[in-house]
């Protein structure tokens, strides 16, 4: 549907404007665009998608402003801020099936579905945005039981370059739903999605803190358990970075237990079995297991100050004793370096890889580094601190974009195999031939059918 847009872009704001130097903050980067938009419906969107093209304006799309690549600001640009886009709508109680807004947060999604009874596995945190984690795939504390967030997606409706609002679904332009699925914010700014939630109230949620006296024996043992646990089991193990000599190193596994069962909860029998193989890996410091809510377990992120932050992250086929040595070398390592290991399998294994953008479903875990440089690093140092992860990283069969730090020729190349490439270079040039959103892990569109990979 063509939109009628309105003849003055919405809400802008400007340089030396009240409130633009917090709309243009953002968790990793802080941006000088041109301007920022703030529509509230459609029609906006696709005014200010005019505005930036007329003016040949570098567009950025923000949605929770999480991205660790700072593509939801810029210099010069405009950004389009979808903080008025956060609704929470249920359309039909009987499917679960839930409309929420491109520019809502998770935490609010929770906090929405929770008196149904319901949820929708999406990530950790309460602040980070819909937009970016789902079009990217979205790992969270139920991906073993119900995989990706996208793999509870049914359609998605969205405003494309040239000013049309589309809803794509496995009916209607069922390649763009595809390529939605993984595909990150190539495509138009994504007002809404329909997800179906999940019949969860409750989980049990806690953390266990053990005395970190062989990093490698650890991971092990946590690889080895859950290599053994059940889909309703996901878990992280995070090794904060090694602190000063007088204070004894740690390591936590974070684990969710997730029933889900329409016929009643699990017995507790059951969420023992699952949960105790966790709490037996080492020496114990701390454990705290509860059962909550699943909002209470998404927490804001606190972003740590005077530090250059830095992150990667690598998907591995099998967490095998040599990436185990890596990850032990990586986290001893002379920058400050947290480490988290995510356990995938399950639900996340059964989508074929084709079926959605996002292609490694293979993958057995996802390590992410995040190195704590000065503020003052230069590129040149961050590049110098980025060496040993290279060895960790070649061992992986690919990179999850939204926890990429940089989004290169060759991150591109990580995230999407060839043919998955190819096949959204083919949506890219039905949907923005001209390229307009490319302030994201960039996908070049397909010249005359003949899609290219980088
Ligand atoms: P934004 O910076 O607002 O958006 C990122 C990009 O996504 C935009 O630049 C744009 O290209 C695109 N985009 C966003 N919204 C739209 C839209 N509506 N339409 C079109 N394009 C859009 N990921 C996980 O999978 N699981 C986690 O548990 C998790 N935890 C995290 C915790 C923290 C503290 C951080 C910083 C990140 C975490 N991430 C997690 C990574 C997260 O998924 C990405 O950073 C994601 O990009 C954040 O989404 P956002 O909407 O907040 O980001």
């Amino acid at each position: 549907m063509a939109l009628q847009q309105t003849a003055l872009i919405p809400d802008a704001l400007r340089p030396g404007d009240d409130g633009y130097d917090d709309a243009t903050q953002t968790f990793f980067a802080t941006g000088s665009p041109a301007l920022v938009v703030r529509p509230r419906g459609p029609e906006e969107v696709a005014a200010a998608i005019a505005h930036a093209v007329s003016r040949d304006l570098a567009v950025s799309v923000r949605s929770g402003g999480h991205s660790p690549v700072g593509h939801s600001t810029d210099t010069g640009g405009m950004v389009i801020d979808l903080r008025y886009f956060d609704s929470v709508e249920v359309i039909d109680e009987a499917r679960r099936l839930v409309r929420v807004g491109g520019g809502a947060t998770w935490g609010g999604v929770a906090a929405a579905l929770s008196p149904f009874g319901w949820a929708l596995t999406a990530g950790d945190t309460s602040d980070v945005g819909v937009g970016g984690l789902t079009l990217g795939g979205g790992i969270g504390w139920m991906v073993r039981r119900y995989g990706l967030a996208i793999d509870n997606l049914v359609g998605a409706r969205l405003v494309t370059p040239d000013g049309r609002l589309l809803a794509a679904s496995p009916d209607e332009h069922s390649e763009l739903f595809w390529a939605l699925r993984g595909g990150g914010g190539n495509f138009g700014v994504v007002i809404d999605f329909d997800f179906i939630a999940q019949p969860i109230s409750t989980v049990q949620f806690g953390t266990v803190t053990y005395r970190l006296d062989d990093a490698g024996a650890l991971i092990t043992r946590w690889r080895d358990a859950m290599r053994a646990a059940p889909d309703q089991l996901s878990s992280t193990l995070a090794l904060p970075p090694a602190r000063s000599a007088d204070e004894e190193p740690c390591g936590f596994v974070l684990l969710c237990y997730a029933d889900g069962t329409e016929a009643g909860e699990a017995g507790e029998a059951d969420i023992d079995a699952a949960i105790d193989p966790l709490v037996e890996l080492g020496t114990v410091t701390m454990a705290e297991i509860t059962e909550c809510s699943y909002s209470e377990i998404l927490e804001n992120a606190v972003r740590p100050s005077g530090f250059r932050l830095v992150t990667r992250n690598a998907l591995v086929s099998r967490l095998d004793d040599d990436v185990i040595a890596e990850i032990c070398r990586l986290h001893s390592a002379a920058i400050p370096t947290a480490v988290a290991v995510r356990s995938l399998g399950g639900a996340f294994a059964r989508v074929p890889n084709d079926a959605t953008a996002f292609a490694h479903r293979d993958a057995e875990a996802m390590i992410v580094v995040l190195l704590m440089l000065p503020d003052t690093a230069t590129d040149a140092e961050v590049s110098d601190a980025l060496i040993p992860w290279q060895a960790l990283s070649r061992r992986g069969i690919g990179t999850y974009i939204n926890f990429q730090g940089s989004a290169t020729a060759s991150d591109v190349a990580a995230a999407y195999p060839p043919a998955t490439y190819a096949r959204l270079a083919a949506v890219k040039a039905a949907y923005d031939p001209e390229n307009r959103f490319a302030r994201n892990h960039n996908i070049t569109p397909a010249r005359s059918g003949a899609p290219t990979h980088v």
